[in-house]
């Protein structure tokens, strides 16, 4: 059982550092999904509702905060899935969109197909872009690294979908591993309906200390690569140039260095 914690919050755009974006709208914070390698939980470490994944905090006030105009592209959500299981019950990622000036330039980036129930509110979004995370996970490792996440196939759907639809979409691989996800068979699978790309590189860091020993005993080799800036810039040079093979428009290979870093092709 998820502990969920109401709060009320002064404001719902705040500004980020996120590539591409320049505010994050969390109307959630904490996530059913519970990935292992959740970068998110690190920022809210200092929340103390227990176990990551085990609590939500719902801003009951989000969508009387989104009424108003920001200029530049904002980006939901950092902190939480937006369209995590309570928000079938909860609804508040459609208040906030029903809410919210259609003007926004709105990117919004899930894991679920529950995003497919708001399509007709999308097209009412002057400049949107719906973006499924994937990475290939099944069998034992979605089990271990993302167990209440809906399967791959279900995420390939939502994307043909939106596709259909005609709402902008792309395909967010990530968290990308050596010799565990493999971004060029991804691409090849999806890129008849995926507009265009983000790589994103695992964030070794910010992953957590569990994480990086699961790493190290299942797959000694990916953490030898990740863990070593030589070996991973070859790595990701390799993958860069099957990516231009592709043909497939990808917006940045992003890099968790000392800093972001942001590849083009
Ligand atoms: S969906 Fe995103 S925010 Fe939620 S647990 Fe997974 S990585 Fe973290």
């Amino acid at each position: 059982m998820v502990k969920i914690i109401k709060t009320r919050a002064k404001k719902i755009f705040t500004p980020t550092k996120i590539p591409g974006a320049k505010w994050v709208a969390n109307q959630y914070v904490g996530c059913e999904h519970a990935c292992k390698y959740c970068y998110a939980k690190f920022v809210c470490k200092w929340k103390k509702y227990g176990e990551w994944g085990r609590w939500v905090e719902v801003k009951e006030n989000a969508s009387q905060l989104t009424r108003h105009f920001v200029k530049g592209k904002v980006y939901m959500s950092s902190l939480s899935d937006a369209y995590q299981p309570l928000e079938e019950k909860l609804l508040l990622t459609k208040n906030v969109l029903q809410s919210m000036d259609k003007r926004v330039e709105l990117s919004i980036l899930t894991k679920s197909d529950l995003v497919l129930r708001d399509i007709e509110l999308f097209k009412r979004f002057r400049t949107i872009e719906i973006g499924l995370t994937i990475n290939g996970f099944d069998g034992r490792l979605k089990k271990d690294l993302e167990p209440f996440f809906p399967h791959h196939e279900s995420r390939i759907y939502a994307l043909k979908v939106l596709n259909e639809e005609k709402i902008p979409n792309y395909g967010f691989i990530s968290p990308t591993i050596p010799g565990i996800v493999d971004v060029e068979s991804l691409v090849e699978e999806t890129k008849d309906f995926v507009d265009k790309y983000w790589i994103e590189f695992l964030n070794l860091r910010a992953s957590g200390k569990d994480f990086r020993n699961w790493l190290i005993d299942n797959f000694p080799e990916s953490y030898s690569i990740m863990s070593d800036y030589e070996k991973l810039n070859a790595f990701v040079s390799g993958v860069i140039e099957g990516l231009k093979r592709l043909d497939v428009r990808v917006e940045g290979v992003v890099l968790h260095l000392k800093k972001w870093e942001i590849r083009r092709l």
